[in-house]
């Protein structure tokens, strides 16, 4: 509905009413707002902002639901080289709106229960959690972009020519040295 991108993203909505008339709202939330994901990754460039796109709607059996797709651009820690790496956060979501256990227990199952007030709904809150899941739980960076990749071939290109004549059965590299052979 929106046509401006700079436009922040509502927080507080009543999405029983949205989802009657079928509204669709988008806009940006500033990922500094959101401290529970702030403190989940590495950073983010100043300003950074989350992008999102929210659909409220009714199905057939007039279920509100909420489908939405996010987008934002953070800063993981390789867990490789723990150097920082740049990654677009994406997920695309399908919710079903719920006010009680009781009603989430109901839901089909290809939808994921969001529990709201009656009449409000945090979106920011809503969007916070599903940065969340998305968050990879182990992230590397590309094998040929990694800086940790690139000192470990050095150390083992080294190590090929230092003292090739050292055999001692108790060398510590000469595993090091059947890894590579192995590797090769
Ligand atoms: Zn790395």
């Amino acid at each position: 509905m929106s046509k401006a991108s700079s436009t922040e993203l509502p927080k507080t909505v009543d999405p029983y009413r949205l989802a009657e008339q079928e509204i669709v709202l988008e806009g940006e939330i500033p990922l500094q707002a959101l401290s529970r994901f702030g403190d989940s990754v590495f950073g983010f460039e100043d300003g950074a902002v989350c992008r999102v796109s929210l659909s409220f709607s009714m199905d057939g059996e007039r279920r509100r639901m909420v489908t939405g797709e996010l987008e934002a651009p953070v800063t993981l820690e390789c867990q490789r080289c723990m150097g920082p790496m740049q990654k677009t956060l994406v997920s695309r979501f399908t919710l079903g709106l719920v006010t009680s256990d009781e009603q989430a227990q109901q839901l089909p199952k290809e939808l994921e229960p969001f529990l709201t007030d009656d009449f409000s709904a945090d979106l920011w809150s809503l969007t916070e959690d599903e940065l969340l899941l998305v968050l990879p739980p182990f992230p590397l960076h590309e094998r040929d972009e990694c800086p940790a990749r690139e000192e470990l071939e050095a150390f083992e290109s080294d190590e090929s020519v230092d003292e090739p004549v050292r055999k001692s059965e108790d060398n510590p590299f000469s595993v090091l040295a059947d890894l590579k052979t192995k590797k090769h």
